[in-house]
């Protein structure tokens, strides 16, 4: 199926099961539950997973644009969905046959969910450093203990692509492995379920690793080469999902004031805010930042997708410029939509809590910016 037409299905999907279950996901801080089986029966589960393993192997600007539609509608099911793709393109992309056979194809025949925990509370936003270990109980077996937090589809997915320290008690900091464990193992325990004021149906909770023991087939890559996977695959992966569902909250708010100028009128002078100059510069701006946005975010998807070195710079700078760019046109779109819009919730309400995560979602907003500079700088990105 070209991409054209996937992102089709994408935007059919988006329109009806996700617009539908939007309102509960926020109110009750319910897991899109209708939106991710829809999504996995119409043969979306394997949207990146590679065409040999039976997926759409789709890369970048699929992943963008399949989530701005869904995050169009509820940021949720865009970052659930999103949160899916990142686990699914860490397990891909070097793949052993045995992690194709029990991983990827089930993926793609939307039989499995699977997600990325990486942040601990220990270290924060500092997500490269895991302090969970990965212990060597045999030569075909391994034990993680530690804990995880803000794990998106924490408990709801069938597999947890896990960051830890590197086997080797010698092992450098960044030096750290990844293991895939799936969600039947004894030793998981799962915290309380998130209360966030935004993103509220993420499921994003605290997961305890209890001793839980793993096959050594479960490793991805060799240990130690992770940080490969940090700025080939979790970096473009996971900011591109972010930056995708968070365009699309920007898009709502922008659709949503465009309709009030168009219809609303006053009946003193019969006039519709659509004829009103400022107002109609106004939305001129915040249409010109979304767009902006958009093409920032959708180069920089084009250059990873066509293998430029350069595209890891792009891509931190769209996920930086994307949260403002939420934030920012949210607020904005409230404004120009009067006191209807200031409801109790309104449309703007949600979008308002859900834009405001992008700035402290992992790498935050600060440390995006941060390792631009260095990188400009000709020094080493991450900290020590
Ligand atoms: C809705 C939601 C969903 C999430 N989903 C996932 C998920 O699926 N998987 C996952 O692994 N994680 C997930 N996270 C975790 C997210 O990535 C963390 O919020 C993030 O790691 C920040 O950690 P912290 O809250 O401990 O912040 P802290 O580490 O306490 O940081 C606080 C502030 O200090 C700033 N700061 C710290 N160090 C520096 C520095 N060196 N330079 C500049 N600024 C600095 C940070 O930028 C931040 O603004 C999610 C978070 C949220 C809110």
């Amino acid at each position: 199926m070209s991409l054209e037409k996937t992102l089709d299905l994408f935007r059919q999907i988006a329109e009806s099961t996700v617009r539908e279950e939007a309102p509960l996901v926020d109110k009750e801080a319910k897991w899109p539950e209708q939106s991710m089986r829809r999504l996995q029966r119409e043969g979306l589960g394997g949207f990146v997973v590679p065409q040999e393993s039976g997926g759409l192997g789709e890369g970048l600007l699929g992943l963008a644009q399949a989530c701005e539609l869904l995050g169009e509608e509820s940021a949720s099911a865009g970052l659930c969905f999103g949160m899916h793709c990142v686990g699914t393109a860490m397990i891909a992309a070097k793949a052993t046959d045995y992690q194709k056979k029990n991983f990827l194809e089930p993926i793609a025949a939307g039989e499995h969910l699977t997600t990325l925990a990486l942040s601990e509370p220990g270290t924060g936003a500092h997500f490269y450093y895991p302090q969970t270990q990965l212990l060597s109980v045999s030569e075909s077996e391994f034990m993680l203990k530690g804990e995880k937090t803000f794990v998106t589809n924490g408990g709801k997915a069938d597999s947890y692509v896990i960051s830890t320290m590197g086997v080797d008690p010698e092992a450098l900091l960044h030096e750290f492995s990844c293991v895939v464990v799936e969600a039947d193992r004894e030793g998981i325990q799962w915290g309380a379920d998130w209360n966030g004021i935004g993103m509220r149906g993420n499921s994003s909770r605290s997961l305890a690793l209890q001793q839980v023991k793993v096959p050594a087939q479960n490793l991805l890559g060799q240990q130690g080469d992770q940080l490969w996977y940090v700025f080939q695959v979790v970096a473009p992966y996971f900011l591109t999902a972010m930056s995708g569902t968070y365009l699309g909250v920007a898009q709502a708010a922008f659709n949503e004031a465009r309709e009030h100028l168009m219809n609303r009128s006053y009946r003193h002078s019969g006039m519709s805010l659509s004829q009103n100059q400022l107002l109609q510069h106004r939305l001129g701006m915040l249409w010109a930042k979304v767009e902006r946005t958009r093409q920032l975010i959708y180069n920089a998807c084009r250059q990873y997708d066509s293998g430029d070195p350069m595209a890891v710079l792009s891509i931190i700078s769209s996920k930086a410029e994307v949260a403002h760019c939420a934030v920012d046109v949210v607020n904005e779109a409230m404004t120009l939509s009067g006191g209807i819009a200031y409801r109790e919730n309104s449309r703007f309400e949600v979008l308002l809590r859900d834009a405001r995560a992008a700035h402290v979602m992992a790498p935050t907003t600060d440390m995006l910016y941060t390792w631009l500079g260095r990188a400009l700088l000709e020094q080493l990105i991450l900290d020590s």
